[in-house]
């Protein structure tokens, strides 16, 4: 059964089971499934011909679910965007869009043919009495999902996920950590946007195995005291989220076995999982699984794992992020392209049944990243990650990035992607961002720039351009510090001089 078919199949065994609740509203698996495929008639009937991908724009609302499903329903991969991207990046996005429609549950403020807005969504879904059929749905080697990362000129590339990346995925990650079995009608946790593949591993996990996504809303994570209620209620027994998310859960002294007793695993990707970390979840989950798994969007969320024990935690550091899911394959080049020895690092490659067909409407790209190998006589797709790993056995080391993309707070940035739109503000020639590190681990960054004018008051010219970049890049990639500089140094290859600006690649 492929992901739609579990959704409709659980909305006939157990209709009125919840498949998820946000800090608003909540849905059952019928109500999600009857009304997903009311919208999506209505989206065949008004796009017609026209099968390009719809964005659907909102924040982890019930309605936001409803309108992925019938856009893939229909026939159509969806392109969520969470309420935190700034309008200009989202109508960038829009621009990119060739759909007749796009699907807003909350205020969008961008322009685009046609905004179907939440009241009429919830109009097409009270009034349509005609249900999509089946052989519409997306199927095979169709794209099921884009989601956006940031992009190296400033621009975000889209990475466009087929439903068989998914399916593929989903075989694997119903039984990380613990069977399927194990999580049929359970509660998972639900931290990143649905803009972010992190979401895909609790979502459609989650629904997969007939459970209920638990939401914790932007409002809810930004509270310490809403956040622990909401985690005690929650009742999860899958925790998908960053390590990131984990350490901040963990300043809290009630964050534990006794506010959530029946968490049974922690599922972690996105950047690196520590042993400081791990041992204080250990301490204070003592009967719950600890899950390390590693992959980028681009190869659909994570396509290795790892149980990290007690006696792993003990005696490695870093710790490896796992072995290669079936259907992957793991290798390490050098520079030149040879295959790396064993315990040799090099560049990560990720070949197998995951891997994206590419980026949308971005051939450049997509030819710079993907490519094709025969592997047992099969044509099987890879991605070069710009990681920098190393294998011992079978198991994968993750060793940080070959150029300047970075994760932050568990965001991956592409640090050129920031510079490029500090250039876009009238009064600056020269940009340069450096991240900065503590324990090991980047916590900010900082914007060298060269100024056209003399800066009379630093502080103050620091926050006017901040404010200025809130208008056009996610908050979590704003600079914390600005530092006005006459030139930027440059190195013996006419470089940019970041070492010397505060040593990105130390
Ligand atoms: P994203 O596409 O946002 O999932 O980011 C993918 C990138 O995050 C990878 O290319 C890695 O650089 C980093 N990453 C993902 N998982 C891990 C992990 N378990 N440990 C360290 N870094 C990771």
């Amino acid at each position: 059964m492929n992901i739609l078919e579990k959704i409709k199949n659980n909305a006939l065994t157990h209709p009125r089971f919840e498949a998820m609740r946000s800090d608003k509203e909540s849905i059952n698996y019928h109500d999600l499934d009857k009304y997903s495929d009311y919208l999506a008639a209505y989206i065949e009937d008004t796009c017609g011909n026209n099968k390009s991908p719809i964005v659907v724009y909102g924040h982890k609302s019930v309605y936001m679910l409803i309108c992925m499903l019938a856009c893939v329903k229909s026939g159509r991969a969806y392109c969520p965007v969470d309420t935190s991207v700034p309008d200009s990046r989202t109508q960038s996005i829009l621009n990119q869009m060739e759909s007749p429609l796009a699907l807003a549950t909350e205020k969008l403020n961008c322009h685009f043919q046609r905004i179907v807005e939440l009241n009429e969504i919830k109009e097409v879904i009270e009034s349509q009495t005609k249900a999509i059929s089946s052989d519409k749905w997306v199927n095979g080697e169709d794209v099921f999902y884009i989601i956006f990362t940031s992009g190296s000129t400033g621009m975000p590339k889209g990475v466009q996920i087929t439903a068989n990346c998914l399916n593929n995925y989903l075989d694997w990650s119903i039984n990380l950590g613990t069977k399927k079995e194990d999580k049929i009608g359970k509660r998972f946790l639900n931290q990143a946007p649905f803009s972010f593949d992190l979401s895909v591993m609790d979502l459609y996990t989650c629904l997969a195995c007939r459970g209920t996504l638990w939401s914790l809303s932007k409002g809810v994570q930004s509270d310490y005291k809403l956040l622990m209620q909401s985690l005690q209620e929650s009742n999860a027994a899958v925790w998908v989220s960053t390590p990131s998310f984990a350490e901040i859960c963990l300043l809290e002294k009630s964050f534990g076995e006794q506010l959530m007793p029946h968490l049974e695993t922690f599922l972690f990707c996105g950047e690196t999982l520590t042993n400081s970390t791990v041992s204080k979840l250990q301490k204070r989950f003592p009967n719950a699984k600890i899950i390390n798994t590693y992959g980028p969007t681009e190869t659909t969320v994570a396509v290795t794992e790892v149980h990290v024990t007690t006696q792993l935690n003990d005696t490695k550091s870093p710790l490896p992020v796992g072995h290669a899911k079936p259907g992957t394959f793991i290798e390490i080049r050098r520079e030149n392209g040879e295959p790396a020895e064993e315990g040799e690092r090099g560049e990560i490659i990720i070949l197998g049944n995951t891997v994206s067909i590419g980026y949308y409407n971005n051939p450049e790209n997509t030819k710079n990243k993907f490519f094709i190998k025969e592997i047992a006589n099969k044509k099987v797709r890879g991605y070069r990650t710009g990681d920098e790993g190393y294998l011992e056995g079978d198991m994968l080391y993750y060793c940080g990035r070959i150029d300047l993309q970075i994760k932050l707070h568990g965001y991956r940035i592409e640090v050129e992607d920031i510079e490029n739109n500090i250039l876009k503000l009238n009064s600056i020639t020269r940009a340069a961002v450096v991240p900065n590190t503590r324990n090991g681990k980047i916590s900010s960054l900082t914007a060298y720039v060269v100024y056209k004018e003399k800066v009379e008051d630093a502080f103050a010219t620091s926050l006017s351009l901040k404010e200025q970049l809130k208008e056009i890049i996610p908050e979590y990639m704003i600079p914390k510090k600005f530092v006005f500089l006459d030139q930027l140094p440059m190195n013996g290859n006419g470089k940019i001089d970041r070492k010397l600006l505060g040593g990105i690649a130390q």
